[in-house]
């Protein structure tokens, strides 16, 4: 389980994360749902452990002062100390927004590079995994990464992110950008990475419509705060949440 208890992040004077606690049980599915700029991907560079890279670039550079407070705890541990490459080898495997492909190289290279910290073993499962739930990467594996379409990319990101063996995928706005029919195959794959690989689930989204059909529990940000929290079943059925958050 990865919990949070606390978090705040402040960029310079700026609060982008206000006091944020959250649960994510083990192969649960756990969605983070707000507007842009609501915290999203802040909350995911400080489970991820990111945000202290870009904290300690900051500090050399002579630029802005990132504070970051709270407490993570994964299967128990304290990891909120811990760089990123570490939180990474326990299991913790950011998919960035904007999926971050590597243009130059190709489908294949960018699933490689992923996959490097894994050993052959699980690479090459993985490589077949990976192919097994998105065919369409195999047909492209030669073409570089910058050819691909958007719905092509996000499924690379995803792809290359359990090359990384994730125990927990944070995905972060993973169908921005996209076609309604891209979301809805990218929505199925999620379910099936979590039934078929038995990896948690963290994701964060603008609209909540498309992936509030396979979340367990869900958040709502706001301004850096969380606003509302519930089961599926009680976000759905709260009118005020489906009226502001669903388009329902
Ligand atoms: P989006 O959907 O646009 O990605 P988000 O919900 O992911 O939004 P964040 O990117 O976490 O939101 O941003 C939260 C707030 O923090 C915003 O007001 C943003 O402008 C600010 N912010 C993010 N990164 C920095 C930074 N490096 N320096 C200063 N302010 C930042």
């Amino acid at each position: 389980m990865l919990e949070a208890t606390g978090l705040m992040v402040f960029y310079e004077n700026m609060l982008a994360l206000n006091n944020i606690s959250l649960r994510c049980g083990n192969r649960s599915i756990v969605g983070v749902f707000g507007a842009n700029s609501a915290g999203k991907s802040t909350l995911m560079y400080t489970l991820s452990g990111i945000i202290l890279d870009i904290q300690r670039k900051e500090e050399m550079a002579g630029g802005e002062r990132i504070s970051v407070f709270g407490e993570i705890l994964w299967q128990g541990d304290s990891i909120g100390h811990l760089k990123a490459s570490r939180r990474a080898r326990m299991g913790i495997i950011l998919c960035p927004e904007r999926r971050r492909i590597f243009p130059e190289s190709s489908v294949l290279e960018n699933l490689r590079i992923g996959g490097f910290l894994a050993s052959r073993k699980q690479r090459k499962q993985t490589l077949e995994y990976v192919f097994h739930i998105f065919p369409k990467l195999k047909e492209i594996a030669r073409r570089p990464g910058g050819f691909l379409s958007g719905g092509e990319q996000q499924m690379l990101a995803i792809g290359r992110a359990l090359m990384a063996q994730p125990r927990i995928l944070l995905l972060d706005e993973p169908l921005l950008g996209l076609s309604p029919l891209v979301q809805v195959l990218l929505v199925k794959s999620i379910t099936e990475i979590r039934q078929q690989r038995g990896i948690t689930i963290l994701v964060t989204e603008q609209y909540a419509r498309p992936v509030m059909p396979i979340v367990d529990y869900a958040y709502i940000l706001e301004n850096g705060a969380s606003v509302m929290e519930g089961d599926r079943e009680e976000l759905l059925n709260n009118p005020d949440v489906r009226s502001a958050y669903f388009g329902i």
